[in-house]
């Protein structure tokens, strides 16, 4: 009986590769045509200041939308296109993307919030990453400081002496800069203090420990704000997901925060809707006033 069990485990091994291995070509094929069919979409989810619920900006957030798989994280397609490159030219439609869509807002008479862009490792690897972002922001007519750019802390140490000059080469045109995931790689202070940053933005698994791990969680968040405001930088904090979270981050003077409690990613009409919202209640007064 033993022995069929480990059979039928087997069997079961074998199958579960196949359709593994079915899914990454299904997306390897979408990736190839993603682009030119119009497959790709950006939803945004807004981060917010401390404090009061002042709406600082919004982080563009890539989807892959699969003729048969439905829509797709970047976890499911992110890695692949990496391994390939595409995401080197995916990365620049994310940004013009992302200008288009400032534009948009714009048109509809609504003051865009800043738009952050993540970066990935192989795009930070083009010796003209810099010119080209430039060169599609004055394309589409949009000035630089309304766009940021992401760089995940693990991906920044990967060569932090390259990725500092990109950090400044953004900085230098008024790109703002994050390093993103805070917390979960190896940092070097003395780079973290060259790059510069903007921004520093906390890793959820951090704001996750203010609720699992209280007080430990707490002197953890409490260390790296710290840290972030004595290089000058703001910070924002990851996966808010509960009110004891934002209450404890507000407590521990955290300058932003981001998350599901607060927000999820949404798409572009939706972030139209909330900024309407904040643009109409000064109108409505002036319309109460005549
Ligand atoms: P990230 O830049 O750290 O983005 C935050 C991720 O956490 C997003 O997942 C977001 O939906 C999710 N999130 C936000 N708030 C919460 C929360 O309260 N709880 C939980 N559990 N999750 C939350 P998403 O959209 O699946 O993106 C995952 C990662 O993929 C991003 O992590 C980023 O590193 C990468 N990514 C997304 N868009 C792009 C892109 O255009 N280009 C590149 N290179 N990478 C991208
Ligand atoms: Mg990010
Ligand atoms: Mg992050
Ligand atoms: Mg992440």
């Amino acid at each position: 009986e033993a022995k069929n069990s480990g059979n039928t485990d087997f069997l079961y091994f074998e199958k579960s590769m196949t359709a593994a291995a079915m899914r990454s070509m299904q997306i390897q094929q979408a990736l190839r045509e993603a682009l030119d069919l119009g497959h790709f979409s950006l939803m945004f989810q807004p981060k917010f200041r401390g404090g009061d619920n002042e709406l600082t900006g919004v982080e563009a957030l890539l989807r892959l939308n699969h003729p048969q798989l439905g829509i797709l994280a970047p976890a499911d397609f992110i890695p692949i296109a990496e391994r390939t490159g595409q995401i080197v030219a995916i990365g620049y439609w994310v940004v013009r993307q992302s200008c288009r869509q400032i534009r948009q807002w714009e048109a509809a008479g609504l003051i865009a919030p800043k738009v952050a862009v993540n970066l990935s490792a192989r795009q930070l690897l083009q010796t003209d990453l810099v010119e080209t972002m430039l060169d599609i922001v004055r394309t589409e007519q949009v000035s630089c400081s309304h766009l940021m750019f992401e760089i995940t802390e693990t991906v920044a140490m990967q060569d932090a002496s390259k990725t500092s000059e990109i950090i400044h080469g953004f900085q230098d045109l008024g790109f703002d800069m994050a390093i993103d995931d805070f917390g979960t790689g190896y940092s070097s202070l003395a780079y973290l203090q060259r790059f510069r940053a903007k921004q520093l933005k906390i890793d959820r698994f951090f704001t996750n420990g203010l609720d699992t791990h209280s007080k430990e969680g707490s002197a953890i968040v409490s260390a790296i704000i710290a840290l972030a405001h004595a290089l000058e930088m703001e910070v924002v904090a990851e996966g808010v997901e509960t009110t004891s979270q934002l209450d404890k981050l507000q407590a521990l003077h955290c300058d932003q925060v981001q998350g599901f409690l607060l927000g999820k990613p949404i798409a572009p009409e939706a972030i139209g809707a909330l900024l309407q919202e904040r643009v109409s209640i000064p109108e409505k007064i002036e319309c109460a006033e005549e």
